[in-house]
């Protein structure tokens, strides 16, 4: 092992001591939000509403590149267009094999409109480089929420509904090989469970065709250290699970 690979190791806090959980099988996809709308007058007001998201939701998922870029940047459809400073609308490489996906912007995304550029942000930098990957190169960053929620509390589920047509949008135009879904609201949008992370670990599933693992968010494993030994294992899955998917992708010999 090289010395930087060590040093990278040191930095994030582990040791490569661990084995990769046995895998299991792929999880069926979550089920597709329905568009019909029927029912009672008294439900109309509410159908109408729906329709309009999905109406919304139809025209992000029709969006290329720039015209997403600009529905971001200029977004009111919650209040924290309210709170926000900037908008943080995703980084990287937009033919990406790996999908990076967290919760929301903190305080410096929101400053410096980009993602995980705090603390977490360096853990996560370290991440990466932990398995040849680099911010940029092969991998883009983005998160649940483009918008910084108040003091950091978690998203609402109001918020998760109106926002996260732009990251469904964003994935389709990558179309990465895999996603990496940090923490819990990363997990529980994409997955569509409240499942906990330690339970979801070292399982594949799948989110829109793309094959999706789940770990630790940057920000718990710094306040939680020892459990970046598990985030080190999640990426050493990761990384052999990437190696599988490109081989069976290789043309036959
Ligand atoms: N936490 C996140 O989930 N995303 C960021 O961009 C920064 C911190």
């Amino acid at each position: 092992m090289s010395a930087r690979r060590d040093r990278i190791l040191a930095e994030i806090g582990v040791r490569p001591l661990w084995r990769l959980r046995q895998r299991e099988a792929p999880a069926p996809a979550p089920a597709a939000v329905p568009g019909a709308v029927s029912g009672p007058p008294a439900r109309r007001a509410a159908d109408d509403r729906e329709l309009e998201f999905d109406d919304r939701a139809a025209r992000i998922a029709r969006m290329e590149w720039p015209a997403l870029r600009t529905a971001v940047a200029a977004c009111e459809a919650c209040g924290l267009c309210r709170t926000r400073t900037n908008t943080v609308f995703g980084v990287g490489d937009e033919r990406a094999e790996w999908m990076m996906v967290g919760e929301a912007p903190g305080a410096e995304e929101d400053a410096r409109g980009e993602p995980f550029v705090g603390q977490a942000g360096r853990l996560l930098d370290s991440m990466l480089a932990a398995v040849a990957l680099r911010r940029g190169e092969n991998v883009y960053i983005a998160n649940v929420l483009k918008c910084r929620p108040p003091g950091n509390r978690n998203p609402e589920p109001f918020e998760v509904a109106q926002c996260s047509p732009h990251l469904v949008r964003q994935v389709e135009l990558i179309g990465p090989k895999l996603i990496l879904a940090m923490g819990r609201a990363a997990a529980q949008f994409l997955l569509n469970t409240d499942a906990s992370i330690a339970s979801l670990r070292g399982r594949l599933f799948r989110y829109q065709g793309v094959t999706t693992i789940v770990t630790y968010h940057p920000a718990y494993l710094l306040r939680n250290l020892p459990d970046k030994a598990k985030a080190w294992e999640d990426l050493c899955f990761a990384r052999a699970t990437m190696k599988d998917l490109k081989a069976a992708a290789a043309p036959q010999s």
